[in-house]
């Protein structure tokens, strides 16, 4: 089994938006582009690992919000590595349709009446579509793992599971207050947008179930199993209680 190495990249600061870079032997994954203009953040970290944009051999987007698509069509350009995602997310990615986002309190509230989350990304067409149930492998890329379909969060949102039994699953969980910040970052919570919270529930499940250990977030700092569990288990309440509702 080869050895991974996950950098966290902060493109706010305290966590408050992060992507990854996955380092294998032979080569390298982003993951998530960040917000649009991060390609220079983005460059220094890899330089601060002794590496360069030509390091990257492919681009994982979990889904299509700004602050995770922004900058991918420039990174691509950049890198030259081609990009995947899932087809759920596609007319987002093509800016055919405009997204529609469910706040889950007052931060994600706050975040759409300012038009923050709103912002414009220059759009793309992923080079690799995954569609349904269908997974990638990563091996080709220098990883050992693979990109499978995650959704709840949007219609089209991924995570990465490595075979070190580390996952990165970009928004289905968050940690922290107000998606990163300085205190309570062992606690699991939600993103500030989320469309399906039983399905998200669900896909952290099957993670766990596959033995993920430890959990890199879009927002916030890394989560341990047990309280990813804990967070799964509150998710699927609230799913079971609002299709009750509803
Ligand atoms: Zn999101
Ligand atoms: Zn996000």
């Amino acid at each position: 089994m080869t050895a991974n190495t996950i950098i966290q990249v902060p493109i706010l600061p305290f966590g408050m938006v992060n992507c990854h870079i996955i380092k294998g032997d032979s080569g390298c994954v982003l993951v998530d582009a960040g917000t649009p203009g991060s390609e220079g953040r983005i460059e220094k970290a890899l330089r601060e690992q002794g590496l360069s944009f030509g390091d990257i051999r492919l681009i994982v987007i979990t889904h299509a919000h700004m602050d995770h698509a922004g900058s991918a069509a420039a990174l691509r350009r950049a890198t030259g590595a081609p990009i995947v995602a899932h087809e759920g997310d596609l007319p987002h990615y093509r800016r055919e349709a405009r997204m529609t986002f469910c706040p889950t309190g007052w931060a994600g509230r706050y975040l759409l009446r300012r038009g923050i989350i709103l912002r414009p990304y220059e759009g793309f067409q992923p080079d690799m579509l995954l569609r349904s149930g269908e997974t990638l492998d990563l091996r080709p890329y220098g990883v050992e793992g693979r990109v499978l379909p995650t959704l709840g969060h949007t219609a089209g949102s991924v995570s990465i599971e490595l075979a070190s039994r580390e996952a990165l699953v970009g928004d289905l969980v968050s940690s922290g207050v107000l998606m990163g910040g300085l205190i309570r970052t062992g606690r699991a919570i939600r993103p500030p947008f989320e469309e399906a919270p039983r399905t998200v529930g669900e896909a952290l499940q099957r993670l766990l179930d596959s033995g993920v250990t430890r959990f890199y977030l879009g927002h916030g700092d890394p989560l341990g199993a047990e309280e990813v569990q804990r967070h799964a288990q509150a998710l699927m309440r609230l799913g079971t209680l609002q299709s009750a509702l509803a």
